[in-house]
């Protein structure tokens, strides 16, 4: 028998819906195996009516009967799975960017300021040590900061507070 016949077997078409009498999901929508898949019966009928749909599309039923499945109560929807799959925020992002990194900035002329990131407290803030150097330009600074962050990284300090700001 085929996929149609299969369908027409199990639908109650007495109260004007097509309504699914085989196996359903949780939601009470009809479900059925296709070549061992198994799928919801409204994507299977729409298929059938309108051509085949990608895993995007989702069939969705206009008549309020979760059950039904008659091509004309059916109304397909594209979803869009980039949307979905979203990441919340990029505070997360940005922490992880910053571990083990440093900053620094120009005091004044030939002063500059760094910063060392590294590692959290156990309470969850973050690790900081500030040193002062002078330096001519930035590419000096550079380097002096990293070897800052590179010195702090081998001298792991494990209590708090000791070159606090
Ligand atoms: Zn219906």
């Amino acid at each position: 028998m085929d996929t149609a016949g299969r369908i027409r077997r199990k639908v109650d078409v007495s109260r004007g819906h097509h309504l699914w009498t085989g196996s359903k999901d949780a939601f009470g929508n009809g479900q059925m195996r296709i070549n061992g898949k198994l799928t919801t019966v409204r994507r299977v009928v729409w298929e059938l009516h309108h051509g085949p749909l990608t895993s995007n599309h989702r069939v969705d039923v206009t008549c309020g009967e979760s059950s039904c499945v008659r091509s004309a109560h059916l109304s397909v929807s594209e979803t869009n799975s980039r949307t979905t799959s979203k990441q919340p925020a990029g505070k997360q992002h940005r922490v992880q960017h910053r571990k083990g990194a440093g900053n620094m900035r120009e005091r004044r002329p030939g002063v500059w300021e760094l910063t060392a990131t590294a590692g959290k407290y156990s309470d969850g803030t973050s690790r900081r040590m500030y040193r002062t150097v002078h330096a001519d330009g930035a590419v000096t600074a550079a380097a002096e900061l990293a070897s800052f962050v590179s010195s702090f990284a081998v001298n792991r300090v494990s209590r708090r507070g000791i070159c606090g700001a």
